[in-house]
């Protein structure tokens, strides 16, 4: 064996080399493990899996390019694999399309624990706030172009700081996640929740106009009174207050005019006594009746 032959197979990454216009391949160990073949595969078994894969095939059938791919593994912990193909065509001395295919599950996986640290709230898994500020600001972008409605809502759970005095922090904290589940019942795919504060959450309803708003977040507000956690007592419920606030957007309207409008409804709601919904009106000049 070659010094080229062996580090050919001690490499990482898989590689498998087609000539023949297609009639041969040599796979290296790696690429036989990704392909789901034993070590003594051979030739014929090497092609036949590559064309079981599509992405695999158009890769060999142009040449060149590349893709990613899933194959199903039997072998370690996760069933599916991440892989990376890419396709080089090699003229010379003689014919040859070179495929390389990179195991990237785990840095796929790392890839999407980073970004789910950095836009989630752990306690809930609900986004936070500072993705909710990213997605908000495009669908406002996206109803303006579209001259479409977009409602937010602000959420608030009613005299929390008592729960918490009263049940512990941990009753608490189940009570957050129940609000969490509650809202995400009443929701559409299309809808975002985020955990925007403490005990606060807030909604962005994209395609929805005042009155559609205001009846989403009547729903929310009855399906966490109808939900409870379990604490030592027996079972603890919360309420919360919501304010809402719905327009096309106009050119100079941001996502911060929206929530400041829904918070300022929400505050009608906790003076009007909680466990309500209100919609964001204008202040009346002084002296109007
Ligand atoms: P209001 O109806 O006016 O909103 O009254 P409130 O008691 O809900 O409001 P306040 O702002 O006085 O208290 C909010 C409470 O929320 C206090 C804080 O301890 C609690 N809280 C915030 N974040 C968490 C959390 O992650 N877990 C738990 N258990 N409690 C939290
Ligand atoms: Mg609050
Ligand atoms: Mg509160």
């Amino acid at each position: 064996m070659s010094a080229a032959s062996i580090a050919l197979e001690i490499l990482g990454a898989g590689m498998v080399v087609v000539e023949g216009r297609g009639l041969r391949a040599h796979g290296n160990a790696a690429a036989k493990r990704l392909l789901g073949l034993s070590r003594e595969a051979g030739s014929e078994a090497v092609l036949s899996a590559l064309r079981e894969v599509p992405e695999l095939s158009s890769l060999l059938q142009s040449g060149s390019g590349r893709g990613e791919l899933s194959i199903a593994s039997q072998e370690g912990p996760v069933p599916i694999r991440r892989v990376e193909a890419r396709a080089y065509c090699i003229r010379r001395p003689w014919p040859r399309v070179l495929i390389v295919l990179v195991d990237v599950t785990e840095n796929a996986e790392l890839l999407e624990r980073l970004s789910n640290l950095a836009s989630k709230d752990p306690l809930t898994g609900l986004y936070n706030r500072r993705r909710f500020d990213e997605l908000g600001a495009r669908d406002i972008e996206l109803s303006r172009r579209s001259g479409a409605s977009i409602g937010v809502l602000m959420l608030d759970i009613d005299l929390f700081k008592r729960v918490n005095d009263d049940h512990g922090h941990d009753v608490g904290d189940q009570a957050l996640k129940a609000v969490s589940a509650a809202c995400l019942e009443g929701l559409r795919s299309t809808d975002i929740l985020a955990r925007y504060g403490g005990e606060e959450f807030a909604v962005l309803l994209p395609g929805s106009g005042a009155d559609e708003s205001v009846f989403v977040a009547e729903r929310l507000r009855a399906q966490v009174f109808a939900a409870s956690v379990p604490c030592s007592e027996g079972r603890v419920s919360v309420t919360i207050s919501a304010g809402a606030y719905a327009a096309v957007p106009n050119p100079q309207d941001d996502l911060s005019l929206y929530l400041r409008r829904a918070d300022e409804a929400l505050y009608r709601s906790k003076a009007m006594g909680r466990n309500r919904v209100s919609y964001w009106e204008p202040l009346r000049p002084k002296g109007s009746p």
